[in-house]
């Protein structure tokens, strides 16, 4: 749900009181009185916030409090973050087609991304894995859709503490889709910390995420990996 315009956090505002402020969307003009140009031209294009702009960021925005000692980034990755949200659905699958397209999503991808790095044995251990029917049973499946198309999942076992698969179509990636997934499924997992066993490929993004290393690199019927677990 958005707060302003900008990307700011109006909830966290620790002024906001002090200062009589309604915050950025209830009100007319800043708490400050002065005309805020991002503000202006995000309500005069009649949008909600500047992540839905075509424009976005555009340069006021991605300025915006540089010359006083602020960065922009936070607020620019929230905006991100608010119109993924409205534009990128994420559910648990339940319905056995729903899984299975999550599925044949995994393998195409890990054929065009992972694939050609691994060995043989390897790559007909994950094959099994997905034709495992009794293996996918316990798995908890997650999507995200946009425009009603399926473009990632992630799926977790051991009551859904350790990431399974993870993945996520071309277009998809470097947009916090994968973020967005993670969340979900961290939060239904009833434990404090995730694991998983990152691919080599996938081991910058699960830092990113915030998952540090538990062990050094592994190797397991052709399967590369590195076990990683979630900072307490
Ligand atoms: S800087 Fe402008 S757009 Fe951002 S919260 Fe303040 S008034 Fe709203
Ligand atoms: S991103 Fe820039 S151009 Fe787009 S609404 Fe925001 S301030 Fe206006």
């Amino acid at each position: 749900m958005f707060e302003s315009r900008c990307g700011v956090n109006c909830s966290d505002c620790e002024r906001k009181t002090q200062v009589k402020c309604k915050g950025c969307t209830e009100m007319k003009m800043p708490f400050w009185g002065g005309i805020c140009g991002v503000k202006k031209c995000s309500e005069g294009r009649g949008l909600d916030h500047c992540g839905q702009c075509p424009d976005f960021p555009c340069g006021m925005l991605a300025t915006m409090g540089v010359a006083e000692g602020f960065d922009p980034e936070p607020k620019i990755r929230r905006c991100r973050k608010w119109h993924l949200e409205e534009t990128v659905t994420i559910r648990e699958l339940i319905d056995d087609r729903d899984i299975a397209a999550a599925i044949k999503l995994a393998w195409c991808v890990f054929k065009q991304i992972e694939a050609p790095d691994y060995p043989e044995e390897g790559i007909q251990t994950f094959r099994q894995s997905l034709e495992d029917d009794t293996y996918i049973r316990r798995l908890r499946v997650y999507g995200a859709f946009e425009n009603g198309a399926l473009i990632g999942m992630l799926a977790t076992r051991n009551g859904g503490s350790h990431i399974a698969l993870f993945f996520l179509l071309g277009d998809a990636r470097n947009r916090g889709i994968g973020r967005l997934l993670f969340e979900r499924a961290k939060a239904d997992n009833p434990e404090r910390v995730m694991t998983v066993n990152a691919a080599p490929e996938a081991v910058d993004v699960y830092h990113a995420l915030g998952f540090a290393d538990t062990d050094s690199e592994q190797e397991s019927d052709g399967l590369l990996y590195t076990p990683m677990a979630t900072r307490e």
